[in-house]
């Protein structure tokens, strides 16, 4: 939420880099400031209680302290392990889930149907969407919407072969979910829609699991972020990244390095034409194995188990995510790095943590742990995709626009598939980006009108559509 509207946009100008339409940010920053009122009137419908963090914006650009976090933290009567069986990721973020669910269920005019995927949108003579369409036990299914269609279907975490339409570097490993890949965005694009900053997504580097059916990346452990100027900076890290050279490329501890993590990565190398970072080297040494697990994986998926790393990071040497070595030599041997060059570097990064001089890469001091007590331990990181920015491009009351910048008639978008994040992330952003776009969204399809300016009311509605697919499964809502 945004305690002050002009210090909010001021600071949504700077972070957006020109990427979105100044209208569009004023409108955010406007609802940011609104939103405490909407978040409490859904608090005091289930009974919650709702806590205000004080904890400014990740960068120190002007208007960073108009933010503040509101969580939701208590909701009588509510246990997350009894009622959402299937969520692993307990904190407060299942509590604020658990009030939107709570509207929908006090409604009973709305029926959720999941394992639905909407395969298109169907449109009338004039181009106007009127529905969409749905598999069904005999063939395709038609579902008639009565105003207009709010597109909520995420972004394209594990949309591959967008990924690489979009993304210079690859392969980029899903954080948590595998339902989103890209429909959202294939849809629309049917009907002209416009794309934006489809390069930016929040993520970092993680590993890979050696079993290949494992389908996600396990992220570094979070430690804490750092705001620039303001701090010095986090907590001490493990570890450092290396190149394909064997040398320290990036700052491996950025400000807020769930978010922008990967981008150091993301380096072509033309000249042996191969990424020189791609995969990363993460090493650490046996202090820094007995510190803390160097990895946690997070992942809601109902029907995968999610990776549980070992306390000492020793499960991980035993199944080859990690590998040690007891020497130098034959740690550059089994990184396949010249020794000359991996000497260099952990002389040079040791005679820093001692002397505190600083980062090439802007890794604050507090932030290094030396590395030199063998034996060492390595692993190969790749980027990891917990969320993707890019979206469809859309006016201040979520409308899709087209590649002209006129909307689509009909058609709505919502949530991460319209995100205005467009360079650099808020922390918390998305989640009231869906709080905000959501009921813009719905309000503008609830009354939405025809080219003719007559609200129509349409006779098909989801009792038209088959109804052998009952609602089975928690992980592909409905759009
Ligand atoms: C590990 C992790 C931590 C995060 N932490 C935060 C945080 O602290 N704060 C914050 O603000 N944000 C956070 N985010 C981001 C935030 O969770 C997402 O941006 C947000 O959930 C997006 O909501 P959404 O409803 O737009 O899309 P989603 O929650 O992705 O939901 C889209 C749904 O549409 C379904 N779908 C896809 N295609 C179709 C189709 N064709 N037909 C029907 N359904 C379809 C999908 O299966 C999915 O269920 C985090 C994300 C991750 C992965």
């Amino acid at each position: 939420m945004a305690l002050d509207e002009a210090k909010a946009l001021t600071y949504l100008e700077a972070t957006n880099a020109g990427s979105i339409p100044s209208e569009q940010l004023q409108a955010m920053a406007r609802a940011m400031a609104a939103l405490p009122e909407f978040i409490h009137a859904l608090a005091r419908a289930s009974g919650a209680t709702v806590k205000a963090l004080d904890r400014p914006a990740n960068y120190p650009f002007a208007g960073c302290e108009a933010f503040q976090f509101l969580e939701i933290s208590h909701v009588p009567d509510f246990d997350p392990r009894r009622d959402y069986p299937h969520a692993r990721s307990l904190g407060a973020g299942i509590n604020a889930f658990k009030l939107i669910d709570d509207q929908v269920r006090s409604r009973p005019t709305i029926e959720v149907r999941l394992s639905t995927p909407v395969l298109k949108l169907l449109t009338d003579a004039d181009r106007r969407v009127i529905g969409v369409e749905v598999p069904g036990a005999e063939g395709p299914r038609r579902i008639l919407a009565r105003g207009g269609v709010v597109l909520a279907c995420g972004g394209f975490e594990a949309g591959t072969e967008m990924q690489k339409r979009y993304w210079q570097m690859r392969p980029v490993l899903p954080a948590s979910t595998l339902g989103n890949t890209g429909d959202g965005f294939r849809m629309a694009q049917a009907l002209g829609a416009e794309l934006s900053h489809m390069w930016h997504f929040h993520g970092t580097y993680g590993f890979r699991h050696v079993d290949d059916s494992y389908p996600f990346g396990i992220r570094t452990k979070k430690l804490p972020d750092w705001t620039p100027e303001k701090d010095q900076g986090g907590v001490p890290m493990t570890w450092i990244l290396l190149d394909r050279g064997g040398q320290r490329f990036m700052n491996e501890y950025e400000p807020y390095l769930h978010d922008t993590g990967h981008r150091g990565m993301d380096r072509y190398d033309a000249t042996r034409q191969r990424f020189s970072a791609l995969p990363a080297i993460l090493l650490f040494d046996e202090v820094g194995r007995q510190r803390y697990p160097v990895a946690r994986s997070y992942t809601n998926d109902p029907h995968i188990a999610p990776y549980d790393w070992s306390e000492d990071n020793l499960r991980e040497v035993e199944l080859g995510i990690l590998q040690r070595a007891d020497s130098l030599e034959a740690l550059a041997q089994q990184m396949q790095v010249p020794p000359a060059e991996l000497n260099e570097t952990l002389a040079r990064w040791n005679a820093a943590c001692a002397s505190g001089a600083p980062d090439p890469f802007g890794r604050p001091a507090n932030t290094r742990l030396p590395i030199s007590t063998p034996p060492y331990y390595f692993g190969h990181v790749w980027p990891v995709v917990s969320n993707t920015q890019g979206a469809l491009v859309h006016d201040t009351g979520q409308r899709v626009l087209d590649t002209f910048g006129q909307p689509i008639d009909g058609l709505y978008v919502a949530g991460e598939l319209g995100s205005i994040w467009g360079f650099l992330y808020l922390s918390g952003g998305n989640l009231a980006e869906c709080l905000i776009s959501g009921r813009l969204a719905g309000q503008g399809a609830a009354l939405s009108t025809d080219v003719r300016g007559n609200r129509e009311e349409r006779n098909g509605t989801m009792a038209d559509a088959d109804r052998a697919d009952r609602p089975v499964r928690n992980d592909r809502a409905a759009a």
